[in-house]
């Protein structure tokens, strides 16, 4: 939830007691009822409110397929099984393997690795430029704080 704070310009008050934990609950539950609210209703909500959209149809149809041979000791991070002779898996680019039946109706709700967050591109226009957006502020805090640096050492 820290993303909540920077979002929304306040700091939490460095309370770290039983009152900021509860409203950390609320929020998050707050949360949860505005995105519900808004599916029944149809409403657009902003990205950073959405949840992240599914990956993008193409990206799916390209990951790595492996057919499983013989029986190996790793397990699937999603359904905690063993890989055995005859499974198919796909790998994402973040070389995480899943059993293709267990990563491919988590990639139809979310873009990002269960595993490490990674995300893969999505055929959401409105969730791409929001990201865009995202990744040229931080381009531009950078130059500003080289610029600072370079100005002040
Ligand atoms: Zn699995
Ligand atoms: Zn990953």
């Amino acid at each position: 939830m820290a993303s909540y704070f920077d979002e929304h310009g306040c700091e939490p008050t460095g309370e770290t007691g039983p009152e900021l934990n509860t409203l950390l609950r609320w929020a998050r539950i707050l949360i949860n009822d505005v995105r519900q609210y808004a599916e029944r209703e149809g409403l657009e909500l902003p990205p950073d409110i959405r949840k992240a959209p599914p990956a993008s149809k193409e990206c799916v149809a390209n990951l790595k397929e492996t057919n499983v041979l013989k029986d190996r000791s790793e397990k699937c991070p999603i359904c905690l099984l063993p890989y055995r002779r005859g499974d198919v898996t796909k790998t994402l680019p973040c070389t995480h393997e899943f059993h293709q039946t267990c990563i491919l109706p988590w990639l139809g709700k979310t873009n990002s690795c269960p595993l490490c967050r990674h995300e893969l591109p999505t055929d959401d226009e409105d969730y791409e430029e929001y990201k865009k957006h995202k990744a040229r502020a931080k381009q531009r805090q950078f130059e500003t704080e080289s610029l600072h640096n370079s100005m002040y050492t």
